[in-house]
């Protein structure tokens, strides 16, 4: 499952947003082998399509793809100095696969700022120098190890040295690690470490609800100009954590009415799980039985085996072939049956690239 870590200066909205989410929370009883914590909140991904997927197929249940987030409380400066709570949250997200940013793009003389007024640019830089000496911390013990290895002429200290030292420089300097042009051999090196600064971002800007509906307001348009300037690959989405709040509150039938009501297209979490989705290069194919219609989320350019290993590693060693509908196709022929009489179903083999939207049926040896 596709975990996000949730980091920010305080007060900026991270609990707010983290608590919204979550009450909407998924059974996790549903996806074995998730981190169960109170930090860690499970959220489905809304997708349109299963409901219309079940329509036809009236399975017994319809799951949706989920998506983690770790809510890191306790960042705050100096925590990379294990000040506080530091140490134990950032182990957290170490674990995920990307980080959302959550910066505050709201004036409000009610809540403190920490630095005292938002400024985007600057609240960035400092989430980010605290993650860097985080990462150059475990980069700096790796490298005493490694150096020590490599003086005895251990072949494999002697490969991870260059990257290392490549890494210390960068972070030395307070930069994240994703921007410090090393390359993808040397990342590679590195990923076992599992450093925060490595991992893609996304940017969450909690905004007024009137900048949702209407034009951009300074705060937003700063922490654009900031990204940009350091091209960084990254996404920015805009949502306001206080709806988000008052929106997990209501039956889920009132919240596109409330949402319209302030002229405000889509949630934001849905927001922020597309924005997650399009950062890691993600996308969603299903299956369709009588038992279940659900929803798996695999890296765009997955091959069918590896589409297949999501439901079970056995499903890819045993891969014979798939069984392949697009979406479109599935829907419109109205089922299996139909699809197949018509000819959309094709019999698709190893090297079968799935597309987005594919509904799936596997054969394999057992
Ligand atoms: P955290 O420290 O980043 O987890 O921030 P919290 O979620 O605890 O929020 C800190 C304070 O800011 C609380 O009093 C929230 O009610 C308030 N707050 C959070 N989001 C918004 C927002 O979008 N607009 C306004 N005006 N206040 C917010």
């Amino acid at each position: 499952v596709l975990q996000l870590g949730i980091v920010g200066l305080p007060n900026v909205g991270k609990s707010t947003l983290f608590n919204a989410l979550t009450s909407a929370k998924a059974e996790a009883a549903n996806y074995p082998f998730c981190t169960v914590d109170p930090n860690v909140g499970m959220v489905e991904v809304p997708d349109a399509r299963l409901a219309k997927l079940a329509e036809i197929v009236q399975p017994k249940r319809t799951l949706p793809a989920a998506v983690q987030f770790v809510d890191i409380a306790g960042l705050v400066k100096g925590a990379s100095q294990g000040e506080g709570l530091g140490n134990k949250f950032l182990q957290n997200i170490r674990e995920t696969d990307a980080i959302v940013h959550v910066i505050r793009c709201f004036a409000d003389d009610d809540v403190t700022h920490v630095m005292g007024s938002p400024d985007p640019a600057r609240d960035k830089e400092t989430i980010e120098l605290e993650l860097a000496l985080a990462d150059l911390a475990v980069v700096e013990k790796r490298l005493d190890k490694v150096k020590r290895a490599a003086k005895a002429n251990d072949k494999d200290a002697l490969a991870e040295l260059p990257a290392l030292e490549a890494a210390f420089a960068t972070l030395s300097e307070g930069m994240p690690l994703l921007r410090g042009g090393l390359s993808s051999e040397h990342m590679l090196s590195l990923a076992g470490l599992q450093l925060i600064t490595a991992k893609p971002v996304l940017y969450a800007a909690n905004v007024t609800d009137a900048e949702l509906a209407g034009d951009e307001g300074p705060y937003l348009k700063a922490l654009r100009a900031a990204v940009a300037a350091t091209g960084e690959h990254a996404e920015i989405v805009a949502f306001s954590a206080k709806i988000e709040a008052e929106l997990s509150e209501l039956p889920v039938e009132e919240r596109s009415e409330f949402l319209a009501s302030l002229g405000i297209e889509t949630a934001g979490l849905d927001r922020l799980i597309q924005g997650g989705y399009h950062l890691l290069g993600l996308q969603t194919y299903f299956t369709a039985g009588e038992q279940e219609v659900r929803a798996w989320t695999i890296h765009r350019g997955d091959t069918a085996p590896k589409a297949a290993a999501v439901i079970h590693t056995d499903f890819e060693k045993g891969f014979i072939r798939a069984e392949t509908v697009s979406y479109q196709d599935f829907i419109t022929h109205g089922g299996w049956k139909t699809s197949r009489e018509k000819g959309a179903v094709r019999s698709e083999g190893k090297e079968y690239v799935v597309h987005d939207g594919d509904v799936l049926l596997f054969r394999f040896n057992v």
